[in-house]
């Protein structure tokens, strides 16, 4: 079984298109969404009927999906998320609406070999930044493999039997292949298709091969510069469009 793993996506319709696209040269059986569908982007309602199309096997909320859906608020956001958040509910379709609705909370168990969460297995809303959150989140993960988002930052970490934790970036690769050995556990992100933030620009996907017990993180470059004028047409505060040119 080959997943393809899709997080972050928020409304990012170009870059949600390319990396369908680079996708379907790895083959893949099934899909895996790791939450944020929508919020900051331009292409809520085109971005969910995508995703919906896809059937994925397994999905999770995100945060600004929940807060999309009236399911919470955005005090938390910051204040051009706020406007991002209202943004999208007033766009999003009666469909689009239920779909996020029903998006289960995280974490969730995939199969014998793989979990998934938004922001980790702890607490779908944590931002596993700190290597201390990485440690506890691989700690309580029931599986080897613990894919996670949230973060918009590719990232593979690993502990060992002994509890070492090592934590990898593929920073720069447009391919990061990671095999893994038996006796350690994994908490990867795969990044963020639609709004990276590790500075690199392209869109980031991965496919979780379970026969093989490897994850390999991908880059693809999307017109940017589309998405963008979506963006900045649909009245979305600015800032919005220019951080998906330097990846932050
Ligand atoms: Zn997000």
């Amino acid at each position: 079984m080959r997943y393809l793993v899709l997080s972050d996506i928020h409304s990012n319709l170009e870059a949600l298109d390319a990396v369908l696209r680079a996708a379907a040269a790895h083959k893949y059986d099934a899909v895996l969404v790791l939450g944020d569908l929508v919020g900051y982007g331009a292409d809520p309602n085109a971005v969910v009927e995508r995703i919906r199309a896809l059937k994925p096997v397994a999905s999770v909320r995100g945060n600004h999906d929940k807060v999309a859906a009236g399911l919470d608020t955005a005090e938390d956001f910051n204040p051009m998320a706020r406007a991002a958040a209202t943004w999208t509910q007033d766009a999003l379709s009666k469909t689009t609406l239920d779909y996020l609705r029903e998006l289960p909370e995280g974490p969730t168990i995939v199969d014998d070999f793989i979990e998934i969460c938004h922001g980790s297995p702890l607490d779908e809303d944590l931002y596993v930044v700190a290597d201390i959150d990485a440690a506890r989140s691989i700690a309580v993960s029931q599986r080897r493999l613990c894919l996670f988002g949230h973060t918009h930052v590719a990232l593979c970490g690993r502990m060992d039997a002994q509890n070492r934790l090592e934590i990898e970036a593929p920073q720069g690769h447009p391919e990061f292949e990671t095999v893994l050995e038996d006796d350690a556990k994994y908490l990867v992100n795969p990044g963020s298709v639609g709004q990276p933030r590790d500075g690199d620009p392209r869109a980031a996907y991965a496919i979780a091969d379970v026969a093989r017990h490897a994850v390999t993180l991908y880059r693809v470059t999307y017109p940017i510069e589309v998405a963008q004028k979506k963006i900045l047409d649909a009245g979305l505060p600015p800032p919005l469009a220019y951080r998906l040119a330097m990846g932050r």
